[in-house]
């Protein structure tokens, strides 16, 4: 059974859930249902942090949610059936409790979960879901917070605690081991020994889940606020050989590697401080080693430093499909082929670039790569002053330049 916490334990108001999400536990227990707000949320709120996005459990079925919420609705997955329930620009999931993985549809061979919409109970649902974090149930109306496996100790000692045995919920589901790394760094938390002890063994599942699902994961990692540290532990665990076997190159590159983590930080800090981040700009920055290196390749056996470029990044693009789907591919390219433009200094050309769409990525770009080779600082500083000095200024920048 659960343990309820009051108020006075947890200290969650309603007030800290977002409108959306109370407006569909409303709704639902106003219909005779239970629901509660569960998993990401309330973890993020009892450790002092504002939640991401909010997620609402339920013993309503799918139809059923869909019924009470309208054509809006939309029942989305087929592996995980959920409900997505719109609200202007916030979308409240909605999730039925899940039952026992007993009954659940898995590979006979791997124990791996190949459908789960087998509806359960809220204690069944608890005992599914990943770490002991993520099984804790607010509900708004009672202002209680329901807690299945000690997900509060758990988090008041900052640990990471996998649900039942690690070794099973991981071949269960392999990506819960990107999860854990990426819950940990995120949250500041340690994995627990024995949630951490079967991941190296274990690693190699990974090369089994869907692409799709991994570069789900990956995007998440890059837009935790702790993607640094996330690619840090991704290499040091060895979980990138069967996810990105990259990494392990450019990991053991210097420049390369002081890069990618001028690249992440960059972004991790914008993130903290609540601007947007355009993971297509963080693909850019892992994938520019291997760029650069084609890039020079190609410069050598004689190419011009457009036309290399060109070449460079459709092989890169080619080699990595997995990691720059389609959606971001055009981004990438962008960034990357107004890198060689930044070298041309003269006349007309410096106030075409500043009028180039992707100007301001591209810029931020040829920034981070100044913070990581230097003989590129002077040339970061003329664009940096560039773009900022007057048309008087400008022009005599280009004379001292000519
Ligand atoms: P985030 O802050 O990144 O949203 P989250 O824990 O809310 O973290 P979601 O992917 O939104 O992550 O999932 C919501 C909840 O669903 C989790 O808290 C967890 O309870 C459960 N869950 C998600 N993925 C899994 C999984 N692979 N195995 C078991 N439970 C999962
Ligand atoms: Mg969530």
């Amino acid at each position: 059974g659960a343990e309820a916490l009051p108020l006075k334990k947890h200290g969650i108001t309603r007030e800290q859930i977002s409108g959306s999400a109370l407006k569909v536990t409303d709704k639902l227990q106003a219909a005779g249902y239970t629901a509660l707000v569960v998993g990401g949320a309330v973890r993020d709120l009892l450790l002092g942090r504002e939640p991401k996005d909010f997620d609402v459990a339920t013993n309503a079925t799918p139809e059923e949610v869909q019924r009470i919420f309208g054509r809006r609705a939309r029942i989305i997955g087929r592996r995980f059936r959920i409900v997505h329930v719109p609200f202007g620009p916030e979308i409240i999931e909605v999730t039925t409790f899940r039952g026992d993985a007993d009954d659940v549809h898995t590979d006979e061979e791997t124990g791996r979960i190949l459908r789960d919409n087998v509806w359960g109970d809220q204690e069944q649902d608890a005992r599914r879901r990943d770490f002991t974090a993520n099984a804790l149930y607010y509900d708004p109306a009672k202002q209680v917070v329901y807690d299945y496996h000690h997900g509060l100790r758990d988090l008041e000692r900052r640990q990471l605690v996998m649900i039942g045995d690690p070794e099973r919920r991981y071949r269960e589901d392999p990506v819960r081991m990107l999860r854990a790394i990426r819950l940990a760094a995120k949250l500041e938390l340690s994995i627990e020994q024995g949630t951490e002890q079967p991941i190296e063994s274990l690693t190699p599942l990974l090369a089994e889940v869907p692409q799709a699902r991994l570069f789900d994961e990956l995007t998440k990692m890059l837009l935790s606020g702790a993607a640094g540290a996330c690619l840090e532990v991704l290499y040091s665990s060895g979980l990138y050989k069967p996810v990105m076997p990259q990494l392990g190159r450019i990991m053991s590159t210097k420049s390369d590697r002081d890069f990618l983590q001028k690249a992440m930080s960059a972004t991790d800090d914008r993130i903290k401080a609540g601007k947007s981040v355009n993971p297509a700009f963080q693909m850019a920055a892992l994938l520019w080693p291997q760029v650069q290196r084609r890039w020079e390749q190609l410069q050598g056996s004689g190419q011009s430093g457009m036309q290399a470029m060109m070449n460079a990044i459709e092989d890169v693009l080619d080699r990595n499909k997995g990691l720059a789907p389609a959606r971001h591919a055009g981004t990438m390219r962008e960034i990357w082929s107004l890198q060689p433009r930044f070298d041309g200094r003269t006349g007309r050309k410096p106030f075409r670039l500043l009028e180039n769409g992707r100007f301001r990525a591209a810029y931020d770009f040829l920034v981070l790569r100044a913070s990581a080779d230097d003989s590129l600082k002077e040339l970061a500083e003329w664009w940096t002053a560039f773009q900022h000095a007057d048309a008087g200024e400008q022009t005599r920048m280009l004379e001292q330049d000519s």
